[in-house]
């Protein structure tokens, strides 16, 4: 099957699936003291200094977890019950779902509305507080002005949290520099095992574990740590890290399909195209026709793509985050989602335009 649903899950790296392979042949514990144990602990070290270069910040930063939902959960719920939480309507649900908080509206590029923000951050009266922002949406790829989002965060003494699981790997990373508290990250959307993840916490916060026990990773994450998985995380990393050509041959393909369906179907609409996106992903809807019928059409053809808001059960549900950015329910339900990374060819983009526009046309004429 042609695959065009990197933002579900990227298919394992070479590299990675190597480096799985070799760490299982590893049998200590990485809190053991004997030989076995360091090696594990050596394994597990040299994983998180790799992803600790591709977020840019230091190994100690990086707490590993079991992806990016329970990252998101930790940073949400690691300042205690008494921190009130402010995020926007366009998040993945592992954070809307986590916790209650106000949600700060997008407009109809998608990006925040930074004046209503403003207004919420103002009203937060004594009590901490806490911003969480998807900095790339899985949806549509749309990028938010994080450097004024941040100031306002600042201004307005709020901590923030980012949600970078669908930019690492696909727009440059600095935790360091962009001056954030917490920010989450999962191996599997760029090339990497999944379940496995980290957050990053800058070092001035404490964070109080959500798994407790053996007080593993300096005691914000209790279990043994997941040593092949993480071995497979470090290795992607590197990958990325390495492969600088990849991110612009990727937005090249993007474009190219963008650029041939609003030629060829009329009454295209892309999702976020007035906004700054990554170069992965594009969220596209032929109105009034479901999304669920398009994403079986496609199966049908040998494409994998997904409904906009395709979601773990499998259930396809009108996009929520199209629904935030103010579109109507006959493109909010009608939109898919192809998103591309590492091993996609011109060939598979090239072949998804032929299916797609050959399923729309056979729509709108029977219509
Ligand atoms: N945040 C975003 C933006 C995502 O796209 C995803 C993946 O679906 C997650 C969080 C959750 O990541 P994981 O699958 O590692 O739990």
């Amino acid at each position: 099957q042609i695959y065009l649903d990197y933002n579900a899950t990227a298919p394992m790296r070479p590299d990675a699936r190597h480096a799985v392979i070799e760490a299982m042949a590893v049998a200590g514990n990485p809190s053991s003291v004997h030989t076995s144990g360091r090696a594990a602990r050596r394994v597990l070290e040299d994983a998180r200094r790799d992803v600790a270069r591709l977020c840019g910040t230091v190994p100690a930063n990086v707490v590993f977890t079991g992806g990016a939902t329970e990252s998101n959960n930790l940073a949400l719920k690691g300042f205690g019950p008494d921190v009130k939480v402010i995020t926007s309507a366009a998040e993945h649900p592992s954070v809307l779902e986590a916790v209650e908080g106000s949600r700060v509206p997008v407009g109809r590029a998608g990006l925040i509305d930074l004046g209503a923000l403003e207004d919420i951050l103002a009203a937060g009266g004594e009590g901490r507080q806490l911003l969480s922002i998807i900095l790339v949406n899985n949806e549509t790829g749309v990028i938010q002005p994080l450097a004024e989002i941040n100031d306002l965060a600042k201004k307005h003494g709020a901590l923030i949290h980012v949600d970078a699981v669908q930019a690492a790997g696909k727009l440059p990373l600095s935790f360091d520099d962009m001056q954030i508290d917490l920010m989450s990250i999962s191996a599997h959307k760029f090339g990497g095992p999944k379940g496995v993840g980290a957050l990053i916490v800058n070092p001035r916060n404490h964070l109080m574990a959500e798994i407790k026990g053996g007080g593993q990773e300096k005691g914000r994450r209790a279990g043994t740590e997941n040593v092949a998985g993480a071995a497979g995380f470090g290795a992607a990393c590197r990958a990325v890290t390495e492969d600088a050509g990849e991110l612009d041959r990727i937005s090249v393909l993007r474009d190219r399909l963008e650029t041939r369906l609003t030629e060829r179907l009329p009454d295209l609409v892309i999702a976020g195209a007035e906004a700054p996106r990554a170069g992965h992903v594009t969220c596209i809807a032929s109105p009034g026709i479901g999304a669920e019928k398009q994403v079986m059409a496609m199966d049908l053809a040998g494409i994998a793509v997904s409904a906009g808001s395709a979601c773990s059960s499998g259930k396809v549900r009108q996009s929520h985050v199209l629904s935030a950015m103010g579109y109507p329910p006959e493109v909010a339900g009608s939109a898919i989602r192809v998103s591309l990374g590492w091993a996609t060819e011109v060939s598979d983009i090239d072949a998804f335009f032929e299916a797609y526009c050959a399923f729309i046309e056979k729509q709108r004429i029977n219509n």
